[in-house]
């Protein structure tokens, strides 16, 4: 079996990984280097990334945008590299960005593959070897450095970086346990759920909404106590929620039993001026059809979906309707309420939410506590972020902040 000699050896060629690696070379000239990446190229996560256009990172990053078991968060990643010092460093390595109204941040040119390009050509530049359809099997102690088992070859490192990313395999053609590295070291995984996904429902009357795009605001309720809200578009699917107020609140509910989303179709107005409004279109329509109540105020399947869920009879005229009727009508607009049902499908992830536990990681360096000279960075870590760009700011920051020990 073939062995292969290098200073650092990086697992992973992802975000993080691909970062880390351009970062140490740079530092590092004359000492060795390789990305070893199981699937058959490097970075096919970053293609997919922000719809192909890879929203690389956001100005407005806060701590508030991270969940993580870190002590004291990632207070010293967002403080010591920020937004600001990722995009400095693209655009030194070529790529020039532009940012939204949102905040976040794209390459100008809009395609995720000019942010692959950079990076790749920063790493041919500084000789830096990419080993592709090359698993790490585990990782052991070998004479000062480290042994990395591989499918088909043993890689002798001095440094080790895990930058394996997370559960959630989107887009790559090998699956596997992606933490069974840092496990093969003693780390222990944090409970794993799938985030920034669509959230499953239990609904009679949203399966012809599928498509569907509508404004309001979502909340999360866990046993009957709200935990998080969002505001923004919501996409319906046959028996799903999403779109990205929805994506933000999946690593809640996803994981929870008793839990419902709480869509509010207006969220700027009161029960009562709701029921005042429809009252005054009730009056308006008179002897129309039940259906025309929302005309030229929701998508048509809509207006008739919260009937149904109103239990109201669609073929109804106006006029028909009782007070009763009007008011569950005026309720389900204000409040419309939908059952949740955890799930554990990583498929439609964009992340995983959980990790290698931070208590065992060094939050200045990122350097393992259980084996000196490991490095574990990006999305094998247990820090998530919402939907934003948050999460590729995370893992280009932590890559670039291990890079920089190297
Ligand atoms: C569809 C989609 C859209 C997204 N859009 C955005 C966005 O616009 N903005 C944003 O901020 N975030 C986005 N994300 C999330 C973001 O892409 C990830 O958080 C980020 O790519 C994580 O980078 P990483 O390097 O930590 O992990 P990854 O990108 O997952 O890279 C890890 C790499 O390690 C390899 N690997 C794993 N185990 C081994 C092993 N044992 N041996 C060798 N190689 C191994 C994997 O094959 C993989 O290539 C999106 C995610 C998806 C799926």
């Amino acid at each position: 079996m073939e062995t292969i000699k290098v200073y650092t050896a990086i697992i992973g060629g992802g975000a993080s990984g691909l970062m880390c690696a351009c970062v140490a070379s740079k530092t590092n000239p004359d000492k060795k280097i390789i990305v070893i990446e199981r699937d058959n190229r490097v970075g096919k996560k970053i293609l997919v990334s922000g719809n192909g256009r890879c929203n690389l990172s956001n100005l407005a990053t806060c701590i508030k945008n991270y969940n993580n078991s870190f002590d004291d968060g990632i207070n010293f990643l967002l403080e010591d590299y920020p937004p600001s010092k990722v995009i400095d460093y693209f655009s030194s390595i070529g790529l020039l960005t532009m940012r939204d109204f949102e905040n976040r941040v794209y390459p100008l040119s809009k395609q995720a593959s000019a942010v692959l390009s950079v990076l790749r050509n920063e790493l041919k530049r500084n000789k830096v070897q990419e080993l592709c359809d090359t698993e790490v099997i585990d990782i052991s102690k070998h004479k000062g450095g480290y042994k990395l088992r591989c499918s088909d070859k043993t890689i002798i490192a001095e440094k080790v970086v895990i930058a394996t990313g997370g559960k959630n395999n989107y887009a790559q053609k090998v699956v596997g346990n992606t933490y069974a590295v840092a496990q093969s070291l003693g780390h222990k995984v944090t409970s794993l759920s799938p985030s920034l996904s669509p959230v499953k429902v239990k609904s009679n009357v949203i399966k012809s909404l599928k498509g569907i795009r509508a404004q309001g605001s979502v909340s999360a309720v866990v046993n009957n106590k709200p935990l998080k809200s969002e505001q923004g578009e919501i996409q319906f699917g046959a028996d799903c929620l999403s779109g990205i107020c929805v994506f933000n609140l999946s690593r809640i509910l996803n994981r929870e039993k008793n839990a419902k989303i709480i869509l509010k179709l207006l969220p700027d107005y009161s029960f009562l001026e709701i029921k005042e409004m429809l009252n005054k279109r009730i009056s308006l329509i008179n002897n129309d059809s039940v259906q025309d109540i929302f005309t030229g105020l929701f998508h048509k399947n809509i207006g008739i979906a919260l009937l149904k869920e109103s239990k109201i009879d669609t073929n109804k005229k106006a006029n028909e309707l009782s007070k009763a009727e009007t008011n569950a009508l005026a309720n389900t607009v204000n409040e419309w309420v939908f059952e949740t049902i955890p799930s554990n499908d990583f498929s439609t992830a964009q992340v995983t939410a959980g990790g290698v536990s931070c208590s065992e990681i060094n939050p200045n360096t990122f350097e393992s506590k259980k084996a000196k000279g490991v490095y574990i960075c990006g999305e094998a870590i247990d820090v998530d972020g919402d939907c934003g760009g948050f999460n590729l700011q995370f893992a280009f920051s932590s890559g670039m902040c291990v890079g920089e020990q190297l």
